[in-house]
């Protein structure tokens, strides 16, 4: 197949390598400089979206991703889909899947949850929004780049679902991070407090396979002195995009408004910008409750 890759970073840059691993015809786009294994490099998104079959994009923001798709969705093959794997607010997902279905192409929202680790291993899990027939022509590729693909419904489906899905996974890292500082100041043993918690009610993908505390459960970035791992930053990202569907859509989502605000408050002005995400247990550590 011929691919268009446009988004060459931290994701989209072993994504298209094992595309490229896999045989298939990889070219690539991004705005900063970059070299991919196996990828020949196109002067432009428009050269790189022109003749595939199906082209990628995994870029910053909806804002970006409705750029490019302008730019690129006119020089498109009719039947060619356009798939986003970035995540980006629902509104733009399904604004991109209705200019791309006017003009002849197939569209689907399909970002990923699994990181760096799981673009590089091919292990990613992608949530696709988007036609039966434009969820076909993308699973093949998803295949390759993942280990799994869920078709959620029609177009901006995929973004709802990472969107809920992080919202939860924000939530839970502060509840876990708090229930920890609170256990501290009781006297009780962070082995301890592991030990009981994930194996009790309490459990949670935050304390059983990520758990903030340095040293109890399995490796995770508290290990090692809080590096990313999962970006704080982009924990606002997309805790402010859940904001932003909750608002859209009339939905009362406190504990994710509480959520979007600490972090928020932690990347703006508590230092938390470029740590990982649970980093919240060393912000609850130092404080109080006035
Ligand atoms: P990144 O910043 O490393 O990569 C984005 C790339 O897009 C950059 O190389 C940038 O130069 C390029 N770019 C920006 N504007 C462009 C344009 N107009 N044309 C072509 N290229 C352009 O970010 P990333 O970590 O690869 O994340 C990409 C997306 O994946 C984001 O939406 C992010 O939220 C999502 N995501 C990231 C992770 C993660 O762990 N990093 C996990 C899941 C989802």
């Amino acid at each position: 197949m011929k691919i268009g890759f446009i988004g060459l970073g931290n994701m989209g840059g072993p994504m298209a390598a094992n595309l490229a691993k896999a045989g298939h015809d990889v070219i690539g786009f991004d705005m900063a400089d970059v070299a991919i294994e196996g990828v020949s490099m196109a002067e432009s998104g428009v050269a790189a979206a022109a003749q595939a079959d199906v082209v990628i994009t995994m870029l910053p923001n909806g804002q970006i991703l409705r750029a490019v798709a302008e730019d690129i969705i006119p020089v498109m093959a009719q039947g060619a889909a356009l798939v986003d794997c970035s995540t980006v607010d629902v509104d733009s997902a399904r604004a991109v899947a209705t200019q791309a279905a006017e003009a002849g192409l197939l569209a689907v929202d399909a970002p990923v949850s699994g990181g760096v680790g799981g673009a590089a291993g091919g292990t990613l899990t992608f949530m696709a929004g988007g036609s039966t027939e434009a969820f076909a022509k993308a699973a093949p590729l998803f295949d390759i780049m993942g280990q799994k693909a869920v078709h959620c419904g029609e177009a901006g489906a995929g973004q709802a679902a990472k969107i809920c899905n992080n919202m939860i996974l924000g939530v839970t890292m502060i509840a876990t991070c708090e229930a920890f500082a609170l256990a501290d100041k009781l006297g009780l043993d962070r082995q301890s407090m592991f030990d009981v918690v994930s194996t009790s009610s309490g459990y949670s993908w935050t304390m059983n396979a990520y758990c903030p505390a340095p040293g109890v459960g399995p490796q995770s970035p508290a290990d090692n002195g809080y590096q990313p791992g999962f970006a704080s930053e982009l924990m606002l990202k997309d805790l402010r995009l859940s904001q932003q569907a909750a608002q859209s859509a009339d939905a009362d989502t406190p504990m994710g408004q509480a959520a979007a605000a600490l972090y928020e408050q932690f990347v703006e002005s508590e230092g938390g910008l470029g740590t990982d995400f649970s980093a919240m247990l060393p912000r609850f550590e130092k404080r109080g409750r006035g």
